[in-house]
């Protein structure tokens, strides 16, 4: 399988102490490239950064992530991301999250605004959605986006058949090796509609992720579907290569 690079689809890169060494540790168990999503300003400046000191190997997304959203940084926030979308391989994390405690329509307008700018420059999007799979679904097929990827995707199944009838993915973490939820949609997606991805650091079990862990993503989709590891990091990173138009 060490021929085969990985590609960590979803890290909070800027939200790690031990950056240096979680990318070394990515490198030696087989991770190629890793792409490092913003949720605000300062996490999109951030992430800009960390992709600039580690081209070809980190490539930004940047984005307003639901929790982050305030009605008075709006402007600020959607301005910065206009103003950097040509350095992005993709937006996000974007998204709507009906447990947050802001506003639906101040999340509908700042995912709809992000959407648009997205069609605009043609790039795929990285959606978070949570008890909201389906409005966030509608929104991005409305807009006819060419390429979207449906983070840790746990919601319903029937959804998941649009999704994938509509051409797009959903990513696959580490709580593959609890969440019954998740497990049922990655059991039920063909291989080419499935990425791999950490959400580093998101602690899974009690264990903080770090990029190194899409092994773990990787070994789940395998044993979950039956097939063998090293045609499952076959597709997915072919799958990644694709819809990010890496390399
Ligand atoms: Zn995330």
């Amino acid at each position: 399988m060490e021929e085969i690079g990985l590609i960590d689809c979803h890290a909070h890169l800027e939200e790690l102490d031990d950056l240096a060494n979680a990318l070394s540790e990515a490198k030696s168990y087989g991770v190629k490239v890793i792409i490092a999503v913003g949720m605000d300003l300062d996490s999109n400046k951030k992430t800009l950064e960390i992709a600039q000191t580690n081209k070809g190997f980190v490539f930004p997304s940047i984005g307003y992530h639901p929790w982050k959203i305030k009605e008075n940084e709006v402007e600020k926030n959607l301005t910065f991301i206009k103003n950097h979308i040509q350095e992005c391989i993709a937006l996000g994390e974007i998204g709507l999250d009906y447990k947050v405690n802001v506003k639906k329509d101040l999340q509908w307008k700042v995912l709809g605004e992000i959407l648009n700018l997205a069609v605009e420059y043609s790039k795929p999007v990285i959606i978070h959605c949570r008890f909201s799979h389906k409005r966030t679904y509608d929104m991005v097929v409305e807009r006819a986006i060419k390429g979207a990827i449906f983070h840790w995707y746990s919601g319903p199944l029937d959804l998941l058949d649009n999704i994938i009838e509509s051409g797009y993915f959903i990513s696959a973490t580490p709580a593959l090796t609890y969440s019954p939820f998740h497990q049922q949609a990655i059991k039920k997606a063909p291989l080419e509609r499935i990425l791999l991805e950490t959400d580093t650091p998101v602690s899974y079990q009690d264990k903080e992720s770090r990029p190194k862990d899409v092994r773990i993503s990787l070994r789940e989709v395998a044993r979950l579907k039956e097939i063998d590891p090293f045609a499952v990091a076959k597709q997915t990173t072919t799958n990644a290569t694709q819809l990010f138009q890496i390399g």
